[in-house]
């Protein structure tokens, strides 16, 4: 009797365990799978899908996007995806185009600056500068853009979505309006930002900083010894407190520069990539959005006030 009620008894466990098993791979596999390019896309797609999306980042922190190259396991990713987020207005490089031809089969792609009406972009060079998270209210448009594709392919997820986004868009709200007041503890006249490439036009605008950057606003070309001599120059006549290297571009120029001038390195920022999932720094994680414009700013301020 003992035997048949044990026996009955795993009977009845497998059955649970396989059912809740069953359960969540059926979880799983109604998720949306989501390919996303940069760290700061990546970010974004998580805050806003939560439960109901799997984010694959393909680029990791430090990665520079202007010279990424899309790897055999990223297209196979692409492949598999049902949504394609990545930044667009050509920071992507050449991935863009792996991307633009990657549509089919039901997969959707979306760059996430295209709700940004185009006289609030930046241009550079003859080309439209494409670092607009640095412009914290311009990063919410690309919430906005997100959160549409999600709702596009996942109806029944729409009332999901949008209390996500509208949690995100309030906290994006608050760190936008810090930024202001953060900026304000600069003297006007110290609010010049050098640093490695032209990735924060958009941040300078939005805050009241002049920026400089070393490299124009793609990494592709290098800068000139000419460049160098230049930017020394502005940084000695101007007295400029401080330079800045970038995480995900190579600092040997922005430190020659450094050295020449008598600046001090005010630190590093977070220009094309965010810091590692996470890292904490003051509170915040490094590897959000958030944290890597917290960390930009107080670096920035602490080094220039
Ligand atoms: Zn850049």
């Amino acid at each position: 009797m003992k035997t048949r009620w044990k026996w009955m008894l795993s009977l009845y466990a497998m059955w649970v365990c396989a059912g809740i098993g069953t359960g969540f791979a059926a979880e799983a596999e109604k998720r949306l799978k989501v390919v996303a390019t940069t760290t700061m896309v990546a970010d974004l797609a998580r805050d806003l899908g939560g439960d109901r999306v799997d984010v694959a980042g393909l680029m990791g922190p430090g990665v520079d996007p202007h010279l990424y190259k899309a790897t055999a396991g990223d297209l196979r990713r692409m492949q598999r995806a049902d949504l394609i987020l990545y930044n667009g207005l050509h920071l992507e490089g050449k991935l863009q185009e792996a991307i633009e031809r990657s549509t089919g089969s039901g997969r959707k792609i979306k760059a996430v600056t295209d709700r940004i009406p185009k006289d609030r972009l930046l241009e550079a060079e003859g080309a439209v500068d494409p670092h607009v998270w640095f412009d914290v209210s311009l990063w919410i448009l690309c919430a906005e853009a997100a959160t549409e594709a999600f709702k596009e392919l996942d109806p029944a997820g729409s009332p999901y979505y949008e209390e996500r986004l509208q949690s995100v868009r309030a906290r994006l709200t608050a760190l936008h309006e810090w930024c202001k007041a953060q900026a304000k503890d600069v003297s006007p006249e110290q609010r010049i930002l050098i640093t490695s490439h032209d990735a924060f036009s958009y941040f300078g605008r939005a805050y009241g900083f002049k920026v400089i950057g070393l490299q124009g606003i793609s990494t592709v070309t290098e800068a000139g010894l000419a460049d160098v001599t230049r930017l020394t120059d502005f940084v000695k006549t101007n007295k400029v407190k401080a330079v800045f290297v970038e995480t995900s571009v190579s600092p040997a120029a922005m430190r020659r520069i450094q050295k020449d001038s008598g600046a001090r390195l005010g630190g590093e920022l977070f220009s094309d990539a965010t810091g590692s999932r996470g890292e904490m720094k003051d509170g915040y994680d490094l590897g959000t959005v958030e944290g890597m414009i917290r960390h930009n700013m107080n670096t920035i301020v602490r080094a220039l006030k």
